[in-house]
């Protein structure tokens, strides 16, 4: 169904005597509204179905079918029963009106019409609908910016708290002397871990900020002309002190002069948050590669590693943004969920899908497309 794209109310009648609707455009149109009228159920139902009304004005009584009856179809129907409904009648006795309302109708309009009356009701009840709408959607905002507080709240109390309290207790041993900075271990175990510990810190903060602000809309994309292999190298980089630990070859394999037309904070965000899983999802010893195949105007760009995979059953609950579907990695390594939601998420906003393929035992491989972009010269 079209969406009423004027910002003058439709109003859509059914009447069996031609000459009320004739009479009704001729005081609706000059009132500034859009008028469609028919005396035919079935065209009346296609006439609906084309474009949404703002108000719907019924005949009570025609051949085919009752007035009241009609309404009460309408009613029935969650794509419609929202809608205002008008009935238009001769005199009514206080039996049917209590009736007309019982079946869902806002108002009475009696034939024959007097202008000023039938504008002004209609206008009420449009205007009354559109102030519902408003209101309801203001509550389904409000619902939505609720849950994503709470949400980060639990994120900040429990997932942040956690490695600040893991670093600082191995701080508190160290100042003590229960851990000895002299020893050949420190620097390989101690401060390891705790560089470790505020990576990953850090790169929870950097999503929840970024999930935050996607949330509630405040992600600026500027796409220009990046260097994939560039983003890629200095996303190895980034997580080297993981990679590393687990034994993992990360492998660039971005053909040279690979240029994509997408904006550069978030596609780095997306290739952290693809890598970083990788890393965890793969046991020791594994390989991880990053692909990419252009086709006519699109780059599609593969993380793929040979680690754990994942049962096809998760797959969609990973990239169900109500879900925030989370495992622990091979060594443990907890999550919360929020990385691949945000991984969606900043490749919609630049113009692709993201997508996973997996097998079970054999490794995953998640994959977007961006636009294609050109080599920029200085
Ligand atoms: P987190 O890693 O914090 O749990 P994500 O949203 O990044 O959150 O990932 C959600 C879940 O998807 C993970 O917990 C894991 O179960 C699954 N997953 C993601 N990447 C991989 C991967 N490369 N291999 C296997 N499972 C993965």
């Amino acid at each position: 169904m079209s969406q009423q794209v004027t910002e003058k109310p439709f109003i859509l009648a059914i009447d069996d005597e031609q000459l009320n609707l004739e009479l009704l455009r001729f005081i609706l149109e000059r009132n500034d509204f859009i008028f469609k009228g028919t005396s035919n159920v079935d065209h009346f139902f296609e006439l609906l179905a084309e474009q949404r009304p703002n108000l719907i004005l019924l005949d009570v009584i025609m051949p085919s079918i009752e007035g009241f009856e009609l309404c009460e179809k309408l009613k029935g129907r969650k794509e419609y029963k929202d809608i205002p409904v008008i009935f238009l009648t001769g005199k009514v006795n206080v039996r049917d009106k209590v009736r007309g309302f019982q079946v869902g109708g806002v108002d009475y309009v009696t034939k024959p019409f007097n202008e000023q009356e039938l504008i002004a009701r209609i206008q009420t009840h449009v205007e009354l609908r559109r102030a519902k709408n408003q209101i309801e959607q203001q509550a389904e905002n409000l619902r939505q910016s609720n849950a994503l507080k709470d949400r980060m709240f639990s994120i900040i109390g429990h997932d942040l708290r956690s490695p600040l309290s893991a670093a600082k207790l191995k701080m508190d041993f160290i100042m003590r002397g229960i851990i000895d900075p002299k020893t050949d271990q420190f620097v390989d175990e101690t401060v390891f871990e705790l560089l470790k510990t505020m990576d990953e810190a850090l790169s929870l903060l950097q999503n929840l900020l970024g999930w935050a602000k996607s949330e509630s809309n405040q992600i600026q994309v500027i796409p220009e002309h990046l260097d994939l292999g560039d983003i890629v190298e200095q996303t190895f980089r980034l997580l080297k002190l993981g990679s590393e630990h687990k034994k993992i070859t990360l492998i660039n394999n971005i053909p040279q002069e690979t240029y994509v037309h997408a904006d550069l904070n978030t596609t780095k965000t997306v290739l952290r948050n693809l890598l970083s899983n990788a890393i965890k999802f793969t046991p020791i010893d594994g390989e991880i590669q990053v692909n990419a195949i252009s086709k006519k105007d699109r780059t599609i760009v593969e993380v793929q590693d040979n680690g754990q995979g994942i049962p096809p059953e998760d797959i969609p609950k990973i990239l169900n943004p109500n879900e925030h579907f989370s495992k622990l990695g091979t060594e443990k390594e907890p999550g919360t969920g929020l990385g691949l939601v945000l991984c969606q998420n900043f490749v919609n906003k630049n113009g692709g899908t993201l997508k996973i393929r997996s097998t079970v035992g054999k490794g995953s491989t998640f994959y977007f497309d961006l636009p294609i972009g050109e080599k920029v010269t200085v």
